[in-house]
This record gives structure tokens, C-alpha cells and sequence, in this order.
């Protein structure tokens, strides 16, 4: 190897983990798998640390980071938690589902991480790297995709590698990531009113349930900052509900649409979210021109499918 900034990519058993944790803890940046994508980490309570984000991401600083928890005390100690959000906690943690919840006055996190607002976004994963790198380090950790922003969220150690080159110095590698799209975002509100601020593994069908669709409030209707239209870009066109690839193509294929690679041939949605950004990363490496996706069906995670192809597809202005 050579020069002092060349990214290093280990395997995540002992050693890997306990030279995660010093890196962080002296507020570098390490990228970690999770199951949902591979995450950029450093610590939450870092102001320098938190800035290295913004900065290897290229990120807006207007856009708050996710902060990962090793377990619910260290949540109780960032976030007001209410019956609802210990309600949801204990049945969806640790896994895919991140609550925006009112910022306690006293909380352990700079300011750059919640942009500002008085609420912060928390989850606790379930990977087990990311809960080892969290059990070794005192502190939470700050983690959106360890990707460019805009660019196509990594499943992989090397999509990680690939969008982010040298301004990682440590990527953790543990696989392919299982359910391979980004956690639901729910942000519980006042008078037991909801909304969805982005859809994910937990369905928008199991939230209704739960936190009754009548108080569930539109998006739109409130500030959800960082919810960019553009965003998981492949980097050329890309055509949705493809039934055949025209000219120039690479067909991106699901069910009886066999395509150039299969989100999943027996038209299961939960692999099909799995092998997502795997399929747009194929698209956006290929030779053709231009990337064509099959039409995927909107139920259960389908919706996520569908609002993170959408992005994709959305063309700068
Ligand atoms: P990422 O870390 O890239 O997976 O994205 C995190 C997303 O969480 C951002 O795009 C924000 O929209 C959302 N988010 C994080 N913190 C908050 C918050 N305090 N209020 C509302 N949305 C948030
Ligand atoms: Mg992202």
C-alpha cells in the first residue's frame, strides 16, 4: 500500500471491529454493513467527527443523519420516548424501523447531526457487526449510506469502495446487506398523529395497524427536511413499468421479465428489495446507454421498491 489515505477494507471478525472502534473513537469516519445498507459511521457526539460525513458524502447540511443505538437505554438517554414509540421500539428493534422522536435537552449528540431541529432520528440495528462495533464504542453512532449522495446506496463492501474511493479510510466488509433498502422513517407527533417520512422493510400496512391510518398525516403537509427527490441515481436514464428492453437497454427484470438480471424471478418482494441496488448497480456499470425496469407490484415493501425507483429515475432539473 501505498500514501496514507488508501481505504482499507477488512474482514468484520475481532480484529476488524476493535480497529473500527479506535478509528472512531478518535472521530474517523468507518463504514459499516447493517442490515438494511452498508452505513458511514462516526460518532454522534463529535462535531468534527459528524462533519467528516457531510463532507466524504458530499451531503447538504440541511439533511439530519440517522443515529444508531446499541440498545433502548442508550436511546432513553438521546430521544422523549411515549407509550407509542416504546411500543414500536420493543417490537421492531433491533431492525429496520427509525423513530423521529423529540431531542432531549441534555442528549449526547452535536448539533450537525439533527440538523439543528428538536427532534433526532434513531434506530438500533440488528447487524452483527454494526451491534459489535456499537458494544465496543461508549458513544452512538451517526450513520447514513456510505455512499455519495444522490448516488446508489451500497449492499456491498465494494459498492461502498467504489462511490466513496479514499474518503473512507476503513470498510468493514460483512456481505451482502439481507434486506438490502433503507429503514422505514416514522416521526411520531403530538396528539397521537403520524406520518411516514420514508417507507422501507416495515410497511406503511403494518404502521396503519399499529398507530391507526386515521392519524397517520401526510408528508407533505409538514417539514421533512432531506427527503430529496433525486436521489439513488445510477447515473443514466432509467425507464420504469419496462415490459421489454428497447434499444440501448439494460433491462432490470422481475418475475416472468427475466431482463439482463432478475430482482426475483419467482416475484418475491422481499428479495427483489434485497437485490435492489445489486440490479442498479449491474444497470449503471453495463455498457447500454440507458437502464429499463419491470413494473413491481406496490403492496408491503413493494412501495419502498417503487419510491426508491422513482428517485432513481427523477432527472435533475
Ligand atoms: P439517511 O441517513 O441518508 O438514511 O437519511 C436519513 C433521513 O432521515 C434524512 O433524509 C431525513 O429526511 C430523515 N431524518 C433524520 N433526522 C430527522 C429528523 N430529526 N426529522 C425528520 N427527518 C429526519
Ligand atoms: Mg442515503
Amino acid at each position: 500500500m501505498s500514501g496514507k489515505n488508501v481505504t482499507e477494507v477488512l474482514p468484520a471478525d475481532a480484529d476488524g471491529i476493535a480497529r473500527a472502534a479506535r478509528i472512531l473513537e478518535s472521530g474517523g469516519l468507518v463504514a459499516v454493513p447493517t442490515e438494511t445498507v452498508y452505513g458511514l459511521a462516526a460518532r454522534a457526539d463529535s462535531a468534527e467527527a459528524v462533519a467528516k460525513i457531510y463532507a466524504a458524502k458530499g451531503r447538504p447540511d440541511f439533511n439530519p443523519l440517522i443515529v444508531h443505538v446499541r440498545d433502548l437505554e442508550q436511546a432513553l438517554s438521546l430521544a422523549e420516548f411515549d407509550e407509542r414509540a416504546l411500543d414500536l421500539a420493543e417490537r421492531f428493534w433491533p431492525g429496520p424501523l427509525t423513530l423521529v422522536l423529540p431531542l432531549r435537552a441534555d442528549a449526547r449528540v452535536t448539533k450537525a447531526v439533527t440538523a439543528g431541529l428538536p427532534t433526532i432520528a434513531l434506530r438500533q440495528p440488528s447487524h452483527r457487526v454494526m451491534r459489535d462495533v456499537l458494544s465496543h464504542t461508549g458513544f452512538a453512532l451517526a450513520a447514513p449510506s456510505a455512499n455519495r449522495s444522490e448516488e446508489i446506496s451500497p449492499t456491498c463492501a465494494e459498492h461502498v469502495t467504489a462511490s466513496l474511493g479514499n474518503d473512507c479510510p476503513l470498510v468493514l466488509d460483512g456481505g451482502s446487506s439481507t434486506k438490502g433498502l433503507e429503514s422505514t422513517i416514522v416521526s411520531l407527533r403530538e396528539g397521537g398523529r403520524w406520518s411516514l417520512l420514508r417507507p422501507g422493510p416495515v410497511t406503511l400496512e403494518t404502521l396503519n395497524r399499529l398507530l391507526g391510518a386515521d392519524a397517520h398525516v401526510d408528508q407533505d403537509a409538514i417539514e421533512a427536511p432531506g427527503q430529496l427527490e433525486r436521489h439513488y441515481s445510477p447515473g443514466k436514464p432509467l425507464r420504469l413499468s419496462a415490459k421489454v428492453a428497447e434499444d440501448g437497454e439494460f433491462l432490470i427484470g422481475f418475475g416472468a421479465i427475466a431482463g439482463d438480471c432478475n430482482l426475483s424471478p419467482s416475484g418475491d418482494l422481499n428479495e427483489a428489495a434485497a437485490r435492489l441496488y445489486e440490479c442498479l448497480h449491474l444497470g449503471a456499470n453495463s455498457d447500454m446507454p440507458r437502464i429499463a425496469v419491470a413494473p413491481v407490484p406496490y403492496g408491503e415493501v413493494g412501495m419502498a421498491i417503487n419510491d426508491r425507483l422513482r428517485r432513481a429515475a427523477s432527472q435533475p432539473d
